[in-house]
């Protein structure tokens, strides 16, 4: 009910919310860890929705700091063809700490290029050694530049190949249980990247297994004069066709989206996420993300990247949400004055992008608040920082409107993996300097 608890105890029992309010003197709480969180905001876990765990070995490289999307991926994808398992395996260490220390505690992955002897089981590995609750998804691209696609023909698969792996990746980790630490999705890389046959296809087998399927959509203007150019249709029009049309689909972006589109996302149940820093880093545009959530389209967050961001934290990235849906209301108005609720995006409508909306993006139930029977997945911070220093009148938009930190506490299903601002599920240091020297002999 979006209750907020002041003075508050939360019981978590079996890595579920057992008990939330003001009492605590029914509890039992003998063999429980306890923390005091004293002074400290608590917040549900934030929820990512879109990322590429890889891009953290090529953030800010030259070449790709100054260019719109097919340019920054023309430049990308050489150095990306150097990956290998152990790359896949310690980028993803690296991104899933960035985002639990900005208090995210499920995240999506979309890795698409598999070169070398890389596979998602990497990624999947990462994510059980760090402690985080995983989406990870079989992204894949098949049309190299030779048959009209972006992509150089050595980095895209056999459609075979990838329809093999997609099955084997679900009959060996995807889990649908309440609770699930772990759930596979299908994600065909973009409609520039794939071809129509496979979308389908993707579509067919995600079905027949109940898995969600994933891609990027109407990022750019390049993308949808490709869709037009190629197919006749523009980006959503395209996918729905081929089978991408119910609540089983979340698309990435949703830049450049008609009044159209967005009500056939509403009609469909269509889920989005919106990528703020992304778009603004490659000069994409600006989700219309109020109209849609206006219409009933549900819209999740996604820190994107992380070479186009080139960061991955959750809580910056819900701010930026909360700063670029104004600017958006400001440009929209072009001088006419508009009621408050049009114009100024909340910091409360912008957490809840982040957690409520990152669940229904995922299709989870249990995820994304903190009530009774919910997974016990939440994150605390210090509100006695100097960034929050004169702002305690109200810390739940305190967190948004000030600078974002990272933060102090975070539990993912009943188990603690930061505490005192501390990772403690993996040692951070020598796992960066791995990073680095893998970083270094891609780029170099
Ligand atoms: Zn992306």
């Amino acid at each position: 009910k979006r209750t907020e608890v002041v003075n508050g105890n939360m019981l978590i029992r079996d890595g579920v919310v057992d008990y939330i309010g003001r009492s605590s003197a029914d509890l039992n709480v003998e063999k429980c860890r306890t923390l005091d969180l004293r002074g400290y905001a608590v917040f549900p876990g934030f929820i990512n929705t879109h990322h590429h765990l890889y891009q953290t070995l090529t953030r800010a490289v030259p070449g790709a700091q100054n260019s719109g999307l097919f340019d920054w991926l023309r430049t990308l994808y050489p150095i990306w063809g150097k990956m290998n398992g152990e790359a896949i395996y310690i980028s993803a260490l690296v991104g899933m700490a960035e985002l639990l220390l900005s208090g995210c505690t499920s995240s999506s992955d979309h890795l698409y290029m598999y070169p070398n002897d890389a596979t998602l089981d990497d990624s999947i590995r990462a994510a059980k050694d760090i402690g985080i609750r995983f989406h990870p998804t079989r992204g894949s691209m098949s049309l190299g530049e030779s048959d009209g696609g972006l992509p150089p023909d050595g980095l895209v698969e056999d459609e075979k190949d990838i329809l093999d792996d997609c099955q084997r990746l679900i009959e060996s980790y995807h889990n649908a249980e309440v609770g699930s630490m772990l759930q596979i999705g299908l994600a065909p890389c973009s409609p520039f990247s794939v071809s129509s046959k496979l979308m389908e296809e993707t579509a067919d087998m995600a079905r027949s297994y109940g898995v969600r399927m994933h891609t990027h959509l109407a990022e750019t203007r390049d993308e949808e004069e490709y869709c037009v150019e190629r197919f006749g249709k523009r980006p959503l029009e395209y996918v729905m066709e081929l089978g991408w049309n119910a609540d089983d689909v979340w698309l990435a972006h949703m830049v450049h989206c008609c009044n159209k589109d967005m009500k056939a996302l509403a009609t469909n149940g269509i889920a989005v996420t919106h990528c703020p820093t992304s778009n603004m880093r490659l000069a994409s545009g600006i989700s219309p993300i109020m109209k849609m959530l206006k219409l009933g389209v549900d819209v999740g967050l996604g820190v994107d990247g992380s070479a186009s961001n080139d960061g991955g934290h959750i809580l910056g990235e819900a701010r930026q949400a909360m700063l670029l849906a104004r600017l958006e209301a400001s440009l929209n108005q072009s001088g006419q004055s508009a009621s408050e609720t049009d114009s100024y995006f909340s910091a409360r409508q912008a957490l809840e992008l982040g957690t409520r909306g990152g669940a229904a993006a995922l299709g989870r139930k249990d995820i994304g608040q903190l009530e009774l029977g919910k997974c016990g997945d939440f994150f605390a911070i210090n509100m006695n920082k100097l960034q929050y220093a004169g702002a305690l009148h109200d810390p739940v938009a305190a967190i948004l409107m000030c600078a974002s930190n990272n933060v102090d506490v975070v539990v993912v299903n009943g188990n603690i993996v930061v505490e005192g601002g501390r990772l403690l599920t993996i040692d951070l240091g020598p796992t960066i300097e791995r990073h680095n020297e893998i970083s270094i002999g891609m780029v170099a």
